[in-house]
């Protein structure tokens, strides 16, 4: 295995305190329940149903597109808007809002994360 340290700190998440903090923790930990441990990237992509394991991630559905805080974060106007209007807001700025997240195992990150990086 090739494992070099200083390409681990180059993911998209970097050094964003944000992944520390205990509001992400919580709302990571909400994630986890709510999907029960199986990884919803294998299962949506190619229907396969398998337990994240150990080294799973909460990935963003739509991928965060702005580095302030206050903007990713569950905006406080969302309940005013509908359906619609919410689902492109998400797409244009891929919020930290459970209906944006989904827990993934490490492998499916990997490849998403390296797609990502090519685009
Ligand atoms: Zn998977």
């Amino acid at each position: 295995m090739n494992i070099n340290p200083r390409k681990r700190k180059e993911t998209h998440r970097g050094k964003d305190k944000y992944y520390q903090s205990k509001e992400w923790k919580r709302l990571r930990g909400d994630i986890k329940k709510r999907d029960k441990g199986i990884c919803q990237g294998c299962l949506k992509s190619s229907g396969v149903v398998h337990i994240a394991g150990k080294y799973a991630t909460v990935d963003h559905i739509i991928p965060r597109k702005t580095k302030m805080l206050s903007l990713a974060k569950q905006p406080e106007w969302m309940e005013e808007y509908d359906f619609f209007m919410l689902k492109q807001r998400i797409f244009e700025s891929g919020y930290d809002i459970p209906e944006n997240l989904m827990l993934v195992c490490k492998q499916y990150h990997d490849k998403k994360s390296a797609k990502e990086k090519i685009k």
